[in-house]
């Protein structure tokens, strides 16, 4: 390792430049690729990404943050924790992508959210008879190759209390933590293992669990393993690592724990700095590049940062660190060709942001050889310049932010209710869907051909309405009650917002995992938000002008815009909200002025954005309730305005959603039947509700029977003036073949309600 100021990386994206491995993942699993293929690109990216990483002169480079699928999920191998369904499986590639992915005779293991962040991971299924084993094959393989590599490594492994949080009980049991004293003894071995392999190593344990509001208990078994642990070989330097806010309990727990080092995020978890008094001498992995978000770090702040921690911590014991994995940002800048220079100075993904680890290295430690001065000065022209850009402060918007427009609708929902049902003139349990139909094959070559201007505007306008004229005619067809245009147009809820309003940029390359060899490339919002022009009027417009019934007008709401975007850091989230927030609510006004009655408000990531803290939640509740009214509010009393949100558990939110006060609100409920749904009933919910009544993840096609019985259990907990019907869900991921005997059954099976009503 360097001497000097230290640079350490916390985890390296590995799904690869050019997305190597989604592509070799996906063609073995269409059988198109050999298993020897996909090893093979795998060792390739990691060779690649060490050696990246060497170049920049990183002193503390991971192995073992490279996964074929999910890092929990490697954990779960590493402890033998198999369930049982697939214990069986001999070949142990062919079981790791069955639990991954499931197979013929059994089902995927869960994946849920990580953390705050959109990266899945798989969830491992314990039970106390289960035969915990070490195997530290692909701990141990990595760090040899690496080795081979000419670079030592540091090795990550996720902690055994956050592994067992984050796993759950299949035994009947909650008690996840209680499985400590099964586990603990593999990762006992696993160092004993270890030690054999150098004469000194450094291991990463993750431990991200403790920057949530954790209990005493769990903080006293973080203590007492990692007392455990720190004394198994003297060979052996161990980081606890925390990230994506403060672990400040943690800390001060550890105080006295004879580990290496402790990682702290100073980006997410300022509060950090109140807790380094607790550090008794440990290495400090100070994360204040920001691991999470895309843009070119400013190194005079971040030298302001380290001074203040330097009171604390002795100089020699600070370590430069990311403040999190790079595993949720882009990988490189290089493939931005399409980008205005501008913009793109602004930017730093994972190669960038190696390079910043190197500088701010250099400068925390005043190592003249490298220029600093001409560092620190073509660094801070960029944020000089950038501050009075037109297109990062519009004054329109600016004068129009904090203005005294109504946040509020004027009516309240009884009489909001009264009037709209005048206008609409609906009966009881009104049936209508999510938004959008099947994104089949031709849709999406109409998209991609106008794109790249292979048809004219009045080819692609002439396929989109004939694909909205056919989804309203079968809207009618089944017996719909309020239609939807389908959203043709749309290749995804967000960019098709985004590539409208002023302030977002879109990335050629951009990619960032979401899980196993799923991707997702986010919308950069660098600017002020506005809407230089209506975004779906038109649209909306034509699909009403085709049918008598109502169409319901689709938007994407500004918190799941927000929540789904990387956001510009240089003014508050609750003002970018306040900005899109702005911009859906002209959107409203005219739609609504184009003869729309009924116009739905998509936040489908509202739940997404809760800090893991308590103590933030309350702030986020506030500005993202704000944004969302703010975006409703010029709805008159008779517009009725939907939202969607693709939860079932309500049960932590239903405050908030009560003060979001949709006229009415369609929730995912039909895999957890109604026992989810009776926080409604119980908070006295005043509102309109939409239970979804089959789920739409599946492609089996729900029977009428079925359905009613399902309505019949929404029925036993909501007031049937209360109920709407519709799917879980949009249909776009599915096939039409499904699709439409499905709603034609959700009609029947409506219709046969209302009958015995
Ligand atoms: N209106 C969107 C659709 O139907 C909603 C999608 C979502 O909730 N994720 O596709
Ligand atoms: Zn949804």
């Amino acid at each position: 390792m360097n001497t000097g100021a230290s640079t350490y990386v916390v985890g390296f994206p590995r799904i690869g430049e050019q997305r190597e491995l989604k592509k070799i993942l996906e063609g073995y699993w269409e059988q198109k690729n050999s298993l020897e293929e996909v090893v093979g690109v795998a060792r390739d990216l990691r060779q690649k990404h060490w050696l990246l990483q060497k170049e920049a002169g990183i002193s503390f480079i991971s192995s073992n943050d490279f996964s074929l699928y999910d890092g929990m999920l490697d954990t779960a191998v590493m402890l033998n924790a198999i369930p049982a369904r697939f214990k069986d499986i001999k070949d142990e590639y062919e079981r790791y992508f069955s639990m991954a992915r499931g197979n013929k005779n059994a089902v995927a293991m869960e994946m849920t959210k990580w953390f705050n962040t959109n990266y899945h991971y798989i969830v491992p299924e314990l039970s106390s008879d289960m035969e915990f084993a070490l195997n530290a094959s692909k701990i141990i393989n990595e760090y040899v190759e690496a080795k081979e590599c000419g670079i030592k490594t540091k090795i990550n492994v996720i902690g055994p209390i956050t592994f067992l949080a984050l796993s759950k009980r299949v035994d009947g049991n909650q008690n996840t933590l209680e499985l400590l004293p099964k586990i603990l003894p593999c990762y006992v071995s696993l160092l004993e293992k270890l030690a054999e392999l150098d004469d000194e190593l450094y291991i990463q344990f993750d431990e991200p669990i403790t920057v949530k509001d954790v209990d005493q208990r769990t903080i006293e078994l973080l203590c007492s393993s990692y007392k455990e642990l720190a004394v198994v070989n003297d060979k052996l330097k161990l980081i606890v690592m925390t990230y994506f806010d403060h672990a400040t309990e943690a800390v001060a727990s550890l105080a006295d724990v004879p580990i290496y080092g402790i990682g702290l995020d100073f980006v997410y978890g300022k509060e950090n700095l109140t807790t380094l008094d607790s550090l008794h001498g440990k290495k400090l992995f100070a994360g204040v590049v920001d691991g999470r978000n895309v843009w070119k770090n400013d190194y005079r702040e971040t030298l302001e940062l380290l001074k203040a921690i330097e009171m604390k911590v002795r100089k020699e014991d600070i370590i430069i660190s990311t403040s999190c994995s790079l595993l949720h940002v882009p990988y490189s800048l290089e493939q931005e060709e399409q980008l205005a220079q501008d913009i793109k100075s602004w930017l730093s993904f994972s190669l960038e942001k190696l390079q910043e680890l190197s500088e701010l290295a250099a400068l925390f430690s005043g190592d003249n050889a490298k220029n600093i001065a001409a560092i620190l000065e073509s660094n801070q022209r960029i944020f000089a310049e950038k501050q009075h850009l037109p297109k990062i402060v519009d004054s329109k918007v600016r004068e129009r932010i904090g203005k005294v427009e109504p946040v509020e609708r004027n009516e309240v929902f009884a009489d909001r209710v009264a009037a709209q049902n005048k206008v609409l003139g609906l009966g009881a349990f009104p049936a209508t869907t999510i938004g959008s139909f099947p994104q089949t094959a031709e849709i999406r070559k109409l998209r991609r051909d106008f794109k790249n201007k292979l048809i004219s505007s009045s080819q692609y306008e002439e396929g989109i309405h004939s694909y909205i004229d056919s989804c309203i005619r079968f809207q009618e067809d089944i017996g719909l009650d309020v239609l939807v245009h389908g959203e043709p147009e749309r290749n995804d809820m967000v960019e098709y917002f985004g590539e409208q309003l002023a302030g977002f940029v879109f990335t050629q390359n951009g990619w960032v995992q979401s899980y196993g060899s799923r991707c997702v490339k986010p919308p950069v919002i660098y600017g002020d938000v506005s809407r230089p022009n209506p975004m779906t009027v038109d649209t909306i417009a034509y699909a009403q002008s085709r049918t008598s019934k109502v169409v319901k007008g689709m938007l994407t709401g500004p918190v799941t815009i927000l929540n789904w975007s990387f956001v510009r850091n240089d003014i508050s989230r609750a003002d970018v909200c306040e900005q899109i927030a702005l911009a859906i609510r002209d959107e409203i006004a005219d739609l609504q002025n184009a003869g729309i009655k009924i116009i739905q408000v998509d936040e489908a990531a509202f739940k997404e954005g809760y800090p893991l803290r308590k103590q933030k939640i309350v702030a986020y509740e506030e500005w993202a309730v704000r944004g969302f009214k703010l975006a409703v509010s010029s709805a008159s009393i008779k517009t009725q305005i939907h939202t969607h949100m693709c939860y079932s558990d309500f049960n932590d939110i239903i405050h908030t959603i009560e003060k979001m006060d949709a006229d009415v609100i369609t929730i995912e409920t039909s895999r957890s039947g109604n026992k989810l749904l009776q926080v409604f009933a119980s908070n006295g919910y005043a509102n309109e509700i939409g239970p979804g009544v089959y789920d739409i993840h599946s492609p089996r096609v729900p029977s009428v029977e079925e359905l009613e019985e399902k309505i019949h259990q929404l029925m036993m907990v909501l007031p049937p003036e209360k109920l709407w019907i519709n799917p879980d869900c949009g249909l776009k991921t599915r096939k039409w073949d499904e699709v439409k005997p499905s709603l034609t059954n959700m009609v029947k099976a409506t219709q046969k309600i209302r009958r015995k009503i």
